[in-house]
């Protein structure tokens, strides 16, 4: 039983922005933030199942943190913000909300969680990790946390200012360029170089 919350950004980092066709946002305004529901999480491992009702599902890999007891980050893990871009270029051309597109059944691979402790250099690392992501062995994204337009601890500030957030919730930081869409078949394997892999098979599956 999932008893957390998934946070999330858009648009964080500039060249993914871009890619879609929207400016980056200043760093001096203020971040978007969408909900993802924690029943949504899929264990590293595991298969996604794509939706039946989206043909265009998009991998966004990203750096999850975990907070702790004391709301500050304690963990870091790699995460898939799966979006349904059909769903959500539709549910946004009629000005409806995002939850289709971003908070469908499996929308989001959550790795295992690693200790901000354990990271060489301590938790100040957070701000020089590179993560990519392979599909079936070809590099798709490579990101470097170092490129957020609003940094964890930015963001962090914001959403304990407005959302009931609570020990044990996760925030997604956002991806990088090189999104794409995922097929049935396909293996996607996350990394954090030096630090943590993960991988995931997704398979279209009937409801
Ligand atoms: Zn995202």
């Amino acid at each position: 039983m999932n008893t957390f919350q998934i946070w999330a950004v858009g648009r964080n980092y500039a060249d993914h922005a871009k890619e879609l066709g929207h400016t980056a946002p200043a760093a001096s305004g203020e971040p978007m933030i969408f909900l993802k529901a924690g029943a949504c999480a899929v264990a590293s491992g595991q298969d996604i199942r794509l939706p039946d009702w989206s043909t265009d599902v998009h991998h966004e890999c990203e750096i999850a943190l975990r907070l702790g007891a004391d709301l500050r980050f304690s963990d870091l893990a790699l995460a898939l913000d799966l979006t349904a871009r059909d769903a959500q270029v539709r549910l946004k051309a009629a000005g409806h909300p995002w939850t289709l597109a971003k908070s469908f059944r499996d929308s989001c691979p959550l790795g295992r969680p690693v200790p901000l402790s354990s990271l060489p250099g301590g938790p100040s690392a957070l701000l020089e990790l590179r993560f990519t992501l392979k599909v079936n062995g070809q590099l798709r994204q490579v990101g470097h946390t170092k490129d957020m337009i609003f940094p964890p601890e930015t963001l962090l500030t914001y959403i304990l200012e407005r959302f009931p957030v609570r020990p044990g919730d996760w925030l997604l930081t956002g991806t990088p360029a090189g999104v794409a869409r995922i097929e049935s078949g396909d293996r996607l394997e996350a990394e954090i170089e030096g630090l943590c892999r993960e991988a995931w098979t997704a398979r279209r599956t009937a409801a």
